[in-house]
């Protein structure tokens, strides 16, 4: 039997999409002892866990838990339990995640409404409410921080459109819990998710989800059970809360790790978060502009923080750059999707990567590798 070489992963600074750089404190975390399931002290932390999530997002809705999976599973777990086949939906698209969303749901044979923009455009409240009076669905999903494109979808008005309505709000926040103001009860969003890699600072395998609860009345008034019996989100909510019901074996080194992302997060403090992501964006959007380089959203407002995406000059081979970036200076960022392959690389500053340092040493290397043949 061959034994193959010792585990050796060069260590990378990831400056891309996700994932996101991992806390010390967090790798140690995944280090503890594994506890079985149904541990008492394995559901105490899933109950700080839930507690910590509650804050993150903003919200009381007693319905908060992580997902055992990555932030799809989030979003599959939201769309199925909160939609029955044969149901309308509005999905708002203007990047990947959007026709993501869309394409998951006509899946579930949910009727999709796809209002479409251009990548790296948002959706004014308007464009909303003209598409929900027309579809009259029964919920609305759009994404906060579109990843594929750095655009930043303002929320001001889009749960109030939706309950005027009698429909549901679903928030795609993969990209932005963490690190860019989210306001789950502010906003009125019925139902969201998350990931744990991108702003919360962990390794990918959990997927944060709320539930409002007037999208638990919807849920509990369903004619058949959820889409997926192990994303169903009433049966997770029987392990996590009250009854402990088993479900499936959690994996204690993601909680504990999830946990401790958290636990980072409400140490920083949620609006110190957002004010250090904010700042280390500003410097790198300047310091591009700088050396000449064009963002690809131009309303800086309109920016997300926690992901860049800057357009490749012309006659330069992009993957080249990426992979010089890679080899040469152990920094991973993103290339472009959909559209926008080859036309823009994605830079990440997420969570604990989200730092002065690195803004300056993906700068000087972007100058140096921009400068070569
Ligand atoms: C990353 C991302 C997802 C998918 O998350 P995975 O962890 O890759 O499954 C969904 N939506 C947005 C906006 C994302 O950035």
């Amino acid at each position: 039997m061959k034994v193959f070489d010792e585990l050796n992963p060069p260590a990378r600074l990831l400056l891309g999409p996700g994932p996101s750089p991992v806390h010390p404190r967090v790798m140690r975390a995944l280090g503890a002892p594994v506890l079985g399931h149904l541990d008492p002290e394995l559901l105490r932390l899933l109950d700080d866990t839930r507690g910590l999530l509650r804050d993150a997002f903003r919200t009381g809705n007693e319905l908060t838990l992580a997902v055992s999976g990555t932030g799809m599973a989030g979003m599959e777990s939201v769309l199925g339990g909160l939609l029955e086949p044969g149901d309308r939906l509005v999905v708002c698209a203007a990047g990947f995640f959007g026709h993501r969303m869309a394409e998951l749901a006509s899946r579930m044979d949910v009727e999709v409404t796809k209002v479409e923009k251009g990548w790296g455009e948002v959706f004014t409240p308007g464009e909303v409410e003209a598409a929900v009076a027309a579809a009259k669905p029964k919920a609305v999903a759009i994404v906060h921080a579109e990843t594929s494109t750095g655009a930043l979808q303002p929320m001001d008005g889009l749960g109030e459109i939706a309950h005027r309505h009698d429909a549901l709000l679903i928030v795609d926040c993969v990209t932005s819990l963490g690190g860019v103001p989210v306001e789950i009860e502010g906003w009125g969003a019925d139902a969201a998710y998350s990931g744990s890699q991108k702003c919360l600072g962990c390794p990918s395998g959990m997927a944060p989800v709320t539930v409002s609860p007037r999208a638990r009345e919807v849920m509990a008034g369903r004619g058949r059970p959820a889409h997926s019996w192990y994303l169903d989100l009433d049966l997770l909510e029987r392990y996590w809360g009250g009854a402990h019901a088993y479900h499936h074996t959690i994996s204690s080194s993601l909680v504990y790790a999830l946990r401790e992302g958290l636990r980072l997060v409400a140490e920083e403090g949620l609006e110190a978060r957002w004010g250090r992501h904010r700042p280390n964006a500003e410097m790198l959007w300047d310091g591009l502009e700088a050396m000449g380089l064009a963002l690809h959203v131009a309303d800086p407002a309109l920016r997300v923080p926690s992901l860049t995406t800057v357009r490749v000059p012309d006659g330069v081979d992009e993957a080249q750059v990426r992979g010089r970036l890679r080899d040469e200076y152990g920094i991973e960022i993103g290339a472009g999707l959909g559209p926008l392959k080859g036309q823009v690389w994605r830079i990440g500053l997420m969570g604990h990567g989200s730092q002065k340092a690195n803004v300056i040493l993906l700068l000087a290397a972007l100058v140096d590798l921009l400068k070569r043949p």
